[in-house]
C-alpha cells in the first residue's frame, strides 16, 4: 500500500487504525466484566420476562456443552502427564493430604449447615400444602463406591463421563508412562518420550480451546441466568427465603474460613480470590464442578500451583469434594424436620451428618446431584420426603450458590497441598500468568 501524502489521507488512515474492530474491542474488555455485565443483565432479564426465557435456553446449552466437551481430555491428559512427572511417593503423599483436606472441610461444612439451620429454623411456621412427594434416593453403599472406581471399560467411563473412573486409568497410565521414561532399554524410553511430546501437545490445544470457550462465557452466563430465574421467579422464592438465606449465608461464612486457611498457609488473598473468580463464577452459573474444571484448572495455572499436583486434586474435588451441597444438605434436612415439625433428636442429628459427607464422596459435580443427596440424608434420618419437593422447587438457585462453594474449596485445597510440596508452587508475588500459558 502507497504511503498516505495529504493531510486528509494521514488523518483517514490514523482513523483506520484506531477504529477497533467490535470483535477486536470485545477481546479487549477484561473477562470478569463481561461476566460480571452478563449475570447482573441476567437477573434483570430473568425477572422481566419470566418463564418465556426459556427461549434463550440453547445460549445457555452451548456454553454448558463446550466445557463438557474438554473435560474428559483435560482429565486425561493433565493426569497422565502429572502423574508421569512426579513419583508415584510424591502422588500418594498428595493424594492423602488433598483427602484429608477435603473430608475435614466438608465435615466442617455439613456441621456449618446444621448449626446454622438449628439456630435460624427455616421452614418452622410453614406447613406443607398440597401432595408434593419426591422420590427418595438409597445411599451409595462404601463398597460399591470403591469397586466403581475401577473401570470396566474405559471408553464406556469417558464417555459416560466417570471422572473418578477416567482419573483411575490416567494414573496407572501416568505411572507406567513414569516407569518407561526411566527404563534403561532405549526403545521405551523413547517411547516415552513421544508420547509425553503427544500429551502436551494434546494439553495445549485443550487449553486454548478453554480459552476460546471463555471468550463465549458471558453469553452463555447471560443465558443460564435468565433462564435460573426467570423460570424460578421471585415468588417460588419467598416462602423459602429463610432457607436460602441460611445457605447463602453458611457459604459465605465457609469462604471466609477458607481465607483464614489461606492466610495460615501465607497465600495472598487478593492473588488467589483474582484467580479464582472465574471458576467460581462459572460454577455459579453452571451448576457443575465437573462442568467447571477446565476454568478451575486454568486458575491453578494462574496461582503457578503445578500440574503434578492440580492434576489430581482439581478432578478429584470436583468429585468428592462438596463444602456447598453439604452446607445445602445439612440446612435443607432441618428445614424439612422444621416443616413437619419434627424435633431432632442428636442420634438423627449426627445421622444426617455422617451421610451428608459419605453421600458428598460418592456424588458426582453435576447440576442438581445435591438433591439426590439431600433425599438420602432424608430418608437415613427417618423424616417424611414430601418437603423435599418444596426444596426442589428452588434447587437452581440453591445450586448455584453451593457449586460456587465446592470449586472454591477444591482451589483452597488445591492451593494448600501445592504449598506443603516442594517445586510445586511458583513463587507467587511476582508470578502473573506465565508466558507459555493461554
Ligand atoms: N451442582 C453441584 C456441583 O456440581 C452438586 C450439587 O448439586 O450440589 O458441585
Amino acid at each position: 500500500m502507497s504511503e498516505p501524502h495529504t493531510d486528509q489521507e494521514r488523518a483517514a488512515d490514523h482513523g483506520e487504525r484506531t477504529r477497533r474492530s467490535p470483535w477486536r474491542w470485545y477481546l479487549d474488555v477484561p473477562l470478569i466484566w463481561k461476566l460480571g455485565v452478563a449475570l447482573v443483565a441476567g437477573v434483570v432479564v430473568g425477572l422481566i420476562v419470566g418463564p418465556p426465557i426459556t427461549v434463550i435456553e440453547p445460549l445457555g446449552e452451548i456454553f454448558l456443552r463446550l466445557l463438557m466437551m474438554l473435560v474428559m481430555p483435560l482429565i486425561l491428559l493433565t493426569l497422565i502427564s502429572g502423574v508421569a512427572s512426579v513419583s508415584p511417593k510424591t502422588l500418594g503423599r498428595v493424594g492423602g493430604k488433598i483427602f484429608g483436606f477435603y473430608i475435614i472441610t466438608t465435615a466442617f461444612a455439613i456441621s456449618l449447615g446444621i448449626g446454622l439451620a438449628l439456630l435460624i429454623s427455616p421452614g418452622a411456621g410453614l406447613s406443607l400444602t398440597g401432595d408434593e412427594e419426591a422420590e427418595s434416593e438409597e445411599a451409595p453403599g462404601i463398597a460399591e463406591v470403591f469397586t466403581d472406581i475401577i473401570p470396566d471399560n474405559i471408553f464406556a467411563a469417558l464417555s459416560e463421563g466417570q471422572i473418578l473412573s477416567v482419573m483411575f486409568f490416567a494414573i496407572i497410565a501416568g505411572i507406567a508412562l513414569a516407569y518407561m521414561q526411566d527404563s534403561d532399554d532405549d526403545r521405551l524410553t523413547e517411547l516415552a518420550s513421544l508420547i509425553r511430546r503427544i500429551t502436551d501437545g494434546g494439553l495445549e490445544i485443550v487449553f486454548l480451546l478453554i480459552r476460546g470457550v471463555l471468550q463465549y462465557s458471558p453469553i452463555g452466563v447471560f443465558a443460564l441466568i435468565a433462564v435460573a430465574v426467570g423460570e424460578t421467579g421471585a415468588d417460588a422464592l419467598l416462602p423459602l427465603a429463610t432457607l436460602t438465606g441460611v445457605m447463602y449465608g453458611g457459604i459465605l461464612l465457609q469462604i471466609a474460613v477458607y481465607t483464614v486457611i489461606l492466610l495460615l498457609f501465607r497465600a495472598h488473598i487478593g492473588r488467589f480470590f483474582k484467580a479464582a473468580k472465574e471458576p467460581m463464577l462459572t460454577a455459579f452459573v453452571t451448576r457443575s464442578s465437573g462442568g467447571t474444571l477446565p476454568v478451575t484448572t486454568r486458575a491453578a495455572q494462574q496461582l503457578g500451583i503445578r500440574k503434578g499436583v492440580y492434576s489430581f486434586t482439581l478432578p478429584f474435588g470436583a468429585t468428592v469434594n462438596m463444602d456447598g451441597t453439604a452446607i445445602y444438605v445439612g440446612a435443607a434436612t432441618v428445614f424439612v424436620a422444621n416443616v413437619t415439625g419434627t424435633d431432632l433428636t442428636v442420634m438423627q442429628i449426627v445421622t444426617i451428618a455422617l451421610v451428608g459427607v459419605l453421600a458428598s464422596v460418592g456424588t458426582a459435580g453435576v447440576p442438581g446431584a445435591g438433591l439426590i443427596m439431600l433425599t438420602m440424608t432424608v430418608t437415613s434420618a427417618g423424616l417424611p420426603m414430601a418437603p423435599v419437593a418444596l426444596v426442589a422447587g428452588i434447587d437452581a438457585i440453591l445450586d448455584m450458590g453451593r457449586t460456587m462453594c465446592n470449586v472454591t474449596g477444591d482451589l483452597v485445597g488445591t492451593r494448600v497441598v501445592a504449598q506443603t510440596e516442594e517445586g510445586m508452587l511458583v513463587d507467587g508475588t511476582t508470578f502473573d500468568e506465565p508466558d507459555d500459558l493461554p
